[in-house]
């Protein structure tokens, strides 16, 4: 067996945005954190990289709108310790029919949290987000606060910031088993791909979409997260309308809410085109993807529908009929678009803490998500991580799912 050289309080696997923050909040307590990551660190494979994702208040699952509240609030923290910003404030806008049950559940969710939002009309849209919107019959607005965050440059300000504060950052160490060591409180030791072994009294899986299998490898819990591989689209912006799509101009990020939900943030990273793409995507290895555009599969295009709704929503807004960039991400989805922030439970009891399963709308939350693990990790239990940020923990329990595939749940709830 490898020597045992290496102790930690706390051992996180995978360096995405969760897991990037969860090593900053876990040193800003104090603890010795060991971060490891199976790639180069801000590699392009998993789901934290690129250069825009929304941040929003406006949820049609009110649980949300607390957590939103005290990430932005750690968003600005991190910036004034840092010294630099990843968060571009901007105008939100929720579209869709008037009588869409997603749409009204935001409407509803924002009144309930006091959330400085209003409802608009067509012409209303038109008049505050400029001419490029024209809202089919039926279909209304909602305007809210949000903002646009740079995740590469967000991902690198929290490793930055953890190695600051101590945290031991290691790449290209994929890790291929955890095993209980005996004994009470003795914490796990860590196995890597290399041979090398480290141990921790805590450890956290935020292994995005490679969380199923990890988890499944090492415990036989078989976590229903399934990899898709989504496209992110770039359109060109058509000369007249280059002005009033830009960033700072007060054109909104925003989200459709229909049969596909489409989503956009104004433009930011290639000027002159604008980033509109579809929620979804096509299921996939996350070790074996393919890159397509979905043209090809029975499962239809991940791009067509976003130029129709772009013909139908926001016309003679592009140039070309196709978008003039595409690149690929990963979402790791659950059957509810729920969070997983739970214990592995098991063997392993409180000591392993795993959070996956972020369904495309998780990055926004990477602070507060960072701070529950570690109060999940450091005091043992869920709800009291969730009452320190105003979130009941239920919402992101593994025993929520209907086939229990933890087989003994209650065993662990708070
Ligand atoms: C196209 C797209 C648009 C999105 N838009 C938004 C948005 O607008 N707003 C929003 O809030 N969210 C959005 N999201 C979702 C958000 O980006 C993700 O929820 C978030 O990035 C997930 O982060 P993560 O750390 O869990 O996963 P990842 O970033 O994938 O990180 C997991 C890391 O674990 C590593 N790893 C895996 N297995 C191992 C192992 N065995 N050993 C060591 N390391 C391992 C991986 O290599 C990876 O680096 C979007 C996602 C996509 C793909």
């Amino acid at each position: 067996m490898a020597v045992l050289a290496d102790h930690f309080d706390v051992i996180i696997i995978g360096a995405g945005i969760m897991g990037s923050c969860t090593a900053y909040e876990a040193a800003k307590c104090g603890l010795s954190v060991l971060l490891l990551e199976q790639f180069d660190f801000l590699h392009h494979l998993g789901s934290s990289h690129g250069e825009s994702r929304t941040i929003r208040y406006a949820y049609p699952e009110p649980y949300y709108v607390p957590m939103v509240a005290k990430s932005f609030q750690l968003w600005e923290e991190a910036e004034s310790e840092i010294g630099y910003r990843v968060i571009t404030k901007t105008p939100h806008l929720d579209l869709g029919p008037a009588d869409s049950k997603t749409l009204q559940s935001v409407i509803s969710s924002c009144n309930s949290h006091s959330i400085d939002a209003q409802v608009l009309n067509q012409s209303q849209v038109s008049e505050k987000f400029g001419c490029s919107f024209e809202l089919p019959d039926g279909w209304i607005g909602l305007a809210s606060e949000g903002g646009v965050i740079k995740p590469t440059k967000a991902v690198a300000m929290f490793q930055a910031l953890a190695i600051k504060r101590g945290v031991v950052l290691r790449d290209h160490e994929e890790v291929v088993d955890i095993k209980k060591l005996a004994g009470d409180g003795n914490g796990v030791m860590v196995s890597t791909v290399n041979g090398r072994k480290f141990l921790g009294k805590k450890c956290v899986v935020t292994a995005g979409a490679w969380t199923q299998i990890l988890v499944k490898t090492v415990t036989g819990l078989d976590l229903p997260m399934q990899p898709l591989h989504t496209v992110i689209c770039y359109w060109k912006i058509r000369e007249s309308y280059e002005k009033t799509l830009v960033s700072g101009s007060g054109f909104p990020s925003l989200a459709s809410y229909g049969d596909p939900l489409i989503y956009g943030t104004p433009s930011v990273e290639f000027p002159g085109l604008i980033k509109l793409a579809m929620h979804g995507g096509h299921p996939c290895d996350p070790n074996k993807r393919t890159w397509g555009l979905g043209s090809d599969s029975s499962a239809g295009s991940l791009v067509d529908p976003v130029g129709k709704w772009i013909e139908k929503v926001m016309p003679g807004c592009v140039e070309f009929d196709k978008p003039v960039i595409t690149q690929g991400c990963l979402y790791s989805m659950t059957p509810d678009g729920d969070f997983v922030l739970d214990f592995v439970g098991g063997e392993f009891g409180r000591d392993v803490v795993v959070a996956g399963g972020f369904s495309g709308h998780g990055f926004k939350m990477g602070p507060v998500v960072g701070k529950i693990l570690v109060e999940m990790a450091i005091k043992g239990g869920a709800a009291a991580a969730g009452s320190a940020v105003g979130v009941e923990m239920k919402w992101f329990a593994i025993s929520r799912f209907e086939h229990d595939c933890r087989g003994n749940a209650k065993e662990y709830e708070d």
